[in-house]
Formats: C-alpha cells, structure tokens, sequence
C-alpha cells in the first residue's frame, strides 16, 4: 500500500522557489533586452548571463531581482565566447567587469 505524501521535503520546495524567482528574473532580463543577444543582436538561442555571482562579498544567487544590471541576455554562441575570455568585459572573473548599464 502506498503511503499518502503530505507535502513535499522542505528543501525540494525551496528549490522549487528559487527557480520560480530565477524564471522570473529571467523574463525581465529578456524583456528588458528586447529579447535580442546584447552583443551580437540574434534572437534565437537566447541565455541569461551572470556578469558576477557576488557583490561586494555576497553571493547574488537567489536575490538576481535585486541585482538585475548584473544580468544580460546573451545569444548560445556569444554566452560561451563571453566565459573563454577572461578579459571580456561581461566575464565573471574579469576585475574590470562592466555592468549591463554600461554595455
Ligand atoms: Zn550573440
Ligand atoms: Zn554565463
């Protein structure tokens, strides 16, 4: 006999948040882009780059709404381009990254 599931474990609901609060965010990047790679304009194959995943310290992962300069929308070859090159403006790992604001 098959017991009666009264919910689900806690932490599979909150990672069922998360990604609720990451689909969002990554519709407002979209939108916000114009639904085009912010380098070289395609609309198809469409991705959402993290720029940094820590601001002054702290992980963004989970709080990207607040964060959303930090976010940019970027087409599958451009994204992969973006994390070969260290020295590229929009890489996580590059001291001198830019934000969204100012691409
Ligand atoms: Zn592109
Ligand atoms: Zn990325």
């Amino acid at each position: 006999m098959r017991k009666k599931i009264k919910g689900r474990p806690s932490n599979y609901r909150k990672g069922l948040q998360n990604d609720d609060k990451w689909q969002e965010v990554r519709r407002k990047i979209k939108i916000r882009d114009k639904h085009k790679c912010r380098i070289c304009g395609n609309k198809l194959e469409l991705e959402v780059h993290h720029i940094t995943y820590c601001i002054d310290g702290e992980s963004t992962r989970g709080i990207e709404i607040f964060n959303l300069e930090w976010l940019i929308t970027l087409c599958h070859s451009c994204h992969h381009f973006v994390h070969q090159n260290k020295n590229h403006k929009l890489n996580p790992n590059n001291p001198n990254k830019i934000s969204a604001n100012y691409f």
